[in-house]
């Protein structure tokens, strides 16, 4: 690395947060730079569901960022390579309790465009959905896969749009306009961090005002043993009190209790359900929510048995088997974004609500914002 690089915007970190930023700064004309630790992304933006949702993000401003996230995706996926695997979301109730929330739901603005399936009429979509008592139907979600897209992403921005990465570089430090990485000096007029859950390595004391806690995800590839085709996202009674678009409204509220004697272990361990489907047709399924001051090193059997209980009880996929688990972790807050500007030029952002893919693209405009402003 030579001493006289020269960036209008220098991104550190190439998770989806990052590389939504140097979109949005090179769409603005600027010469920009990505600099990651890693030899590639590795952290939650590849481990991932890939689900770009709309439908249950809270209410609002969050709301629409997602919508204008999702917007995003589909213009440059194909641009940039990414096939969109599936669209939309099917979220299906067991229980009255859970109906009064999709019909509480669509008299919202959030409810445009989504509606409610008869069982019958989703058994057409969907053959291998189990017996319930209606279907959420939402047009709005898209689902890439992540360990692709995020690769495919990097590479576009890259080589159409000029945009200058630099892996395996930790950046030390920054007092603009000097980066300080392991490889010596960049240069920058500005610059956006984009750490992820790694928040002790740039303005720490600033980042800890945020009131922020680590959480950690259970993941699973589950291959059914018969071909089986979703056509969409799906979801489950349990998504309803944790989605807060859905959980937030007060017919959530009798769901939540009754979830509470039902399936006990479910909440405690924050397991609830989302499936999605891959170009092989094996499926991506998760996922539960485990909240402590440090990434948690070890997965629990027993949290992945609530999930694929959770799965049997929604598809019928007899002789279905684990074909890979692994684990992933976000920064987590009670509001759903944290942005800073520690310093002048410089922002700081992390999506603290476990949807940056969902929320990144519109995200990133605030904090392109927030650093040139
Ligand atoms: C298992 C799991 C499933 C999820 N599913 C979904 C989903 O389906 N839909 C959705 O919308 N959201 C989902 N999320 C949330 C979403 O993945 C995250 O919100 C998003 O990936 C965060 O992106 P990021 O760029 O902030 O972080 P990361 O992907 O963690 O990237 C941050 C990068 O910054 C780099 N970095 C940090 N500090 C430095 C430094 N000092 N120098 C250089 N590089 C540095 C890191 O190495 C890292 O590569 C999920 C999260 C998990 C864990």
């Amino acid at each position: 690395m030579t001493s006289d690089s020269h960036y209008d915007l220098v991104v550190i970190g190439a998770g989806i947060i990052g590389l939504a930023t140097a979109y949005t700064a090179r769409q603005r004309g600027l010469r920009v730079a990505v600099i990651e630790r890693h030899a590639q992304c590795v952290g939650a933006s590849v481990r991932n569901f890939g689900f770009v949702t709309v439908t249950g993000q809270r209410r609002g401003e969050h709301w629409r960022r997602a919508l204008r996230t999702r917007d995003v995706w589909q213009r440059i996926a194909p641009q940039a390579g990414i096939d969109v695997i599936h669209q939309g979301l099917y979220v299906l109730a067991r229980r009255p309790q859970a109906m009064d929330v999709f019909e509480a739901f669509l008299r919202t603005e959030m409810g445009e465009g989504c509606r409610l399936l008869s069982v019958s009429e989703a058994a057409r979509d969907l053959p291998v959905l189990q017996a319930g008592l209606g279907v959420l139907h939402s047009p709005h979600e898209r689902r890439v896969e992540s360990r692709d897209a995020i690769p495919r992403l990097s590479r576009w921005l890259a080589e159409s749009l000029g945009v200058d990465f630099r892996w395996n570089t930790p950046v030390l430090g920054i007092s603009l306009p000097q980066v300080h990485t392991s490889k010596g000096v960049i240069h920058a007029a500005h610059c956006v961090v984009c750490p992820g859950h790694e928040l002790d390595a740039l303005f720490p004391e600033v980042i800890a005002q945020a009131g922020i806690r680590l959480c950690t995800l259970q993941m699973m590839r589950v291959r059914p043993a018969q071909p089986v085709r979703l056509p969409g996202s799906i979801m489950s009674d349990l998504s309803l009190v944790r989605y807060e678009g859905y959980a937030d409204l007060p017919e959530a509220a009798p769901l939540k209790a009754l979830l509470q004697t039902e399936q006990a272990a479910h909440l405690r361990d924050g397991v609830h359900l989302i499936a999605v489907q891959s170009a092989d047709g094996s499926l991506v399924v998760g996922d539960s929510h485990v909240y402590g001051d440090a990434e948690a090193p070890f997965g629990r059997s027993d949290i992945d048995e609530l999930i694929t209980d959770e799965l049997h009880r929604v598809l019928r996929l007899p002789g279905a088997c684990i074909t890979e688990r692994w684990t992933g972790t976000y920064a987590s807050a009670g509001d759903v974004v944290y942005k800073a500007r520690p310093a002048p030029g410089v922002a700081v952002g992390i999506v603290t609500g476990g949807t940056g893919a969902s929320t990144s693209f519109a995200f990133a405009e605030e904090l392109v914002d927030l650093a040139l402003g």
